[in-house]
């Protein structure tokens, strides 16, 4: 297999695991959530109860019924936007380095802190 030439550039995505975000795109507009994980690869988050979908299981011992799942599947990161702490907004992320040297996150809109600094 030859090796693509194309790079591809792994974001650092500005969504992480433990975040409240809403979604601001797509079918679930408006819904908002928890990230479960960050596919940061992909550029993909799951949310907790955005986009289900159904999964056909096979019957196994843990669910001897089989039949059919519901789970999350990922979003795409550009279709969330992380919620505010500070002044409850979806808001874009920007950042800043602490005395400490630290890197937070910060809402564009109030200028507070996503993280804990
Ligand atoms: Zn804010």
């Amino acid at each position: 297999m030859p090796k693509s030439s194309t790079t591809k550039k792994v974001h650092r995505l500005s969504v992480r695991k433990g975040d409240r975000v809403e979604i601001i795109a797509g079918k679930e507009k408006g819904k908002k959530g928890k990230v479960l994980f960050a596919l940061p690869k992909e550029n993909r988050v799951v949310i907790e109860s955005i986009n289900m979908v159904k999964r056909h299981a096979r019957p196994t011992q843990k669910v001897p019924q089989g039949g059919i799942q519901e789970r999350e599947a990922p979003i795409h990161a550009s279709n969330v936007q992380v919620i505010c702490p500070s002044c409850g907004q979806a808001t874009r992320v920007g950042h800043r380095v602490t005395e400490s040297g630290k890197k937070v996150r910060i809402c564009r809109k109030c200028q507070g802190d996503i993280d804990k600094a």
